[in-house]
């Protein structure tokens, strides 16, 4: 979360940055149940990140351990060695190169990538059969790494936890962003349950952007993420469609956002 610092050349420390960043929010929720509030600094979007880096990557450990039990993880050692060495040569050029990504293979005929807070990464045997080169496979382990960046899960962990907890998870917040007990689990739960669940089109357009950004920096050709969005698509009206078509949408309109980045930033 970046907020300017006040035009006022005073001080303010963190906690009354953060009460002022709940306040916005909690007059919005009370103003009619939105989930976003205009922010009065810089009038763009807002949506706040109020929980700490340090909770944000336990509930990745947490929801890492769930998806552990829930799937077969690959013993492929070759594979999952490429897979890293790929996922690591991409992370050590995002914006948030100080969280210690893993990148797993899951054993499965579902079609599917995803991320959990705090720099997880999940692919699936059943989409890496389907991708053609290392630049292919970049291109979906670059767009997972941008929902981790944009703290896209997180931030929808926080709006259905403020959903469930209001003020209470709130005050528990305030401070130096850290929840821990029972909350964390929760968090940690819901964490685990949206992972399946589809990622709005904003979110979808911030992670290609990132991982074009990614890719280009680290080496790789980031036209290979237009060769994937075309490939689900292909697929995408067919009768049994692949998870990620649910989780991670293709369109036309990322395809050709996914261009424009590329021509402006070669
Ligand atoms: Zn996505």
């Amino acid at each position: 979360m970046y907020l300017p610092e006040p035009v006022t050349k005073i001080r303010t420390g963190n906690n009354m940055k953060r009460f002022f960043i709940i306040f916005t929010v909690i007059m919005s929720i009370m103003a009619g149940g939105q989930a976003q509030a205009v922010d009065p600094l810089t009038s763009t979007e807002f949506d706040p990140v109020l929980i700490g880096e340090g909770s944000e990557i336990e509930i990745g450990k947490n929801t890492d351990q769930q998806l552990r039990s829930k799937y077969r993880i690959s013993t492929d050692q070759q594979l999952n060695q490429r897979i890293n060495a790929i996922g690591q040569r991409l992370a050590a050029q995002s914006e948030r190169k100080n969280l210690k990504y893993t990148f797993t293979v899951i054993n499965d005929e579902l079609v599917n990538a995803f991320a959990a807070p705090g720099g997880y990464i999940y692919i699936t045997t059943g989409i890496l059969q389907r991708l053609k080169n290392d630049d292919e496979i970049a291109s979906v382990l670059a767009h997972e790494i941008g929902h981790v960046v944009n703290k896209h899960s997180l931030k929808a962990i926080q709006r259905q936890m403020m959903a469930q907890f209001g003020l209470q998870i709130m005050g528990a917040m305030l401070g130096d962003g850290g929840i821990s007990g029972a909350l964390l689990v929760k968090a940690s739960e819901i964490s685990a349950s949206l992972l399946l669940l589809k990622n709005s089109r904003v979110n979808e357009l911030e992670s290609d952007a990132e991982g074009v950004e990614i890719m280009r920096l680290a080496g790789y050709n980031p036209r290979a993420m237009i060769d994937v969005q075309r490939m689900l698509l292909g697929v995408s009206g067919g009768k049994n469609p692949p998870a990620i078509i649910s989780t991670h949408p293709p369109s036309q309109e990322r395809i050709d956002a996914i261009q424009r980045k590329i021509d402006n930033t070669r």
